[in-house]
């Protein structure tokens, strides 16, 4: 395949878009932390491919065998950037979401599953039909590690699950995942990492980390949307009944003498993967993994930290501007900051953005509605929200409401155009 631009050079860096007060700009995209833009290099393994796709592990044809052997490459690939280790497995999903909810309809019966209230909606809400103890939002790394040793403390017996966000989707502040998975491991319990902003930004190595699992979207890594993964222990996995049951799950399937079907479902973790494989899904975000191995981690997390530290400059200017932070100044953090202007509704400040600087940031509560309500001190609204919206867009507040108090977040990563950064 062809490799424009450089090793992370994205797509769309040239998007023209016009203003309310006239002519057009370069579109700024700066919400990589919803969806990053594609590597342009990513597209073109993408492209190179797609004439020959094939259906995956259901053939003998040429382009079958050759997809097969395209998405079983790409699970190899996705486990070493993840720093699987042996006996770990790679399942491909939809996203995040898709991934942490086929673990929690994987966990044995009776696990008690601890999860900090400043996780991302995705994070927060699968595991609702488990015993669950949310934990207080902690105010320094220090403080998660004790607030889940203490938890864990005096949790019962029997199999228990942690799960905690590697980088905040909000504050972009990097949580203390060894340390948080070494306390649960001391309780007897598991750590599911979400790394759905983490991986973007920095290596993320399940065996450096001691967590049992992560989970990722394709689409936040620089890759088109279409592939997630949880990745990680492989036995309450195998265990379970398949998340989805249909074909691929299946090994044997058969009539019953009571008149029923009897099955066996396959024994890797795969058996989640019913259906379909999703290879162009799965091949792009492999082709994303070795993408970012190749131009290396250190060279885009010095970047970051430089437009980092000129942002958190800019908006230290701006005496209404005010960051929002969990762990406080000097806190490690990815390229995510979010902040609420005084006197500015997020939502309007986000679209002023837009229709006067082509500039293209989040506003809303990001789907941690709890992290925000300790963040902001009040209520916020939803608007900008994820999901499709209730209301059509623009529709005034009920009368007499105080304004809604939401907030902006910028975020970027690699291959975010020097031209946009001022
Ligand atoms: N976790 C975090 C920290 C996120 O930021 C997001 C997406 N905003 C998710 C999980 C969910 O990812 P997806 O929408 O790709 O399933």
């Amino acid at each position: 395949a062809k490799k424009a631009g450089g090793p992370l050079s994205v797509l769309g860096r040239d998007v023209r878009v016009p203003l309310v007060t006239g002519g057009e700009v370069t579109y700024a995209a700066l919400d990589y932390a919803a969806s990053a833009p594609a590597l342009q290099r990513v597209w073109d393994d993408v492209a190179a491919y797609a004439p020959y796709y094939g259906s995956v592990h259901r053939g003998a044809g040429h382009l079958s065998q050759l997809s097969t052997e395209l998405f079983e490459q790409s699970r190899r690939t996705v486990a070493e950037f993840l720093g699987c280790r042996e006996g770990d497995q790679v399942v491909f999903t939809r996203a995040t979401t898709d991934s942490l909810n086929l673990l929690s309809a994987a966990l044995p019966q009776g696990t008690r599953v601890f999860v900090f209230e400043t996780e991302h909606h995705a994070a927060l809400l699968p595991w609702r039909t488990h015993d669950v103890t949310y934990l207080d939002a902690p105010r320094s790394p220090e403080a998660a590690v004790a607030t889940l040793e203490a938890a864990l403390h005096g949790a019962p017996a029997g199999p228990k699950l942690v799960c905690v966000t590697g980088a905040s989707n909000v504050t972009g502040e990097v949580w203390p995942v060894r340390e948080l998975a070494r306390a649960a491991h001391r309780h007897g319990a598991r750590l599911v990492l979400d790394a759905a902003q983490l991986a973007p930004h920095r290596p993320v190595s399940l065996a450096e980390l001691e967590a049992d699992w992560v989970a990722l979207s394709g689409h936040k890594l620089y890759a088109p949307f279409g592939a997630g993964v949880l990745a990680g222990r492989t036995d309450w996995l195998v265990q379970a009944e398949p998340y989805l049951a249909g074909g691929g799950a299946s090994r044997r399937v058969a009539r019953g003498a009571d008149g029923g079907v009897e099955v066996e479902w396959h024994t890797t973790a795969a058996r989640h993967e019913a259906g379909s494989p999703n290879v162009i899904g799965a091949y792009a975000l492999a082709a994303a993994c070795r993408a970012l191995t190749e131009a290396g981690f250190d060279g885009l997390v010095a970047r970051e930290e430089e437009l980092l530290a000129r942002l958190r400059a800019g908006l230290a200017d701006v005496p209404e501007v005010r960051v929002l932070s969990l762990f406080g100044e000097g806190a490690d953090q990815v390229g995510v900051v979010s902040f609420v202007v005084e006197g500015w509704n997020g939502s309007h400040f986000a679209a002023a953005l837009s229709a006067e600087y082509g500039i293209g940031v989040r506003d809303g509560l990001f789907c941690a509605h709890p992290l925000l309500r300790t963040l902001l001190g009040r209520e916020g609204d939803a608007p900008g929200e994820c999901g499709a919206p209730e209301a059509a867009p623009g529709s005034p507040s009920p009368a007499g409401e105080a304004p809604a108090l939401n907030a902006v977040r910028v975020s970027f990563g690699a291959g975010t155009p020097d031209e946009h950064v001022d």
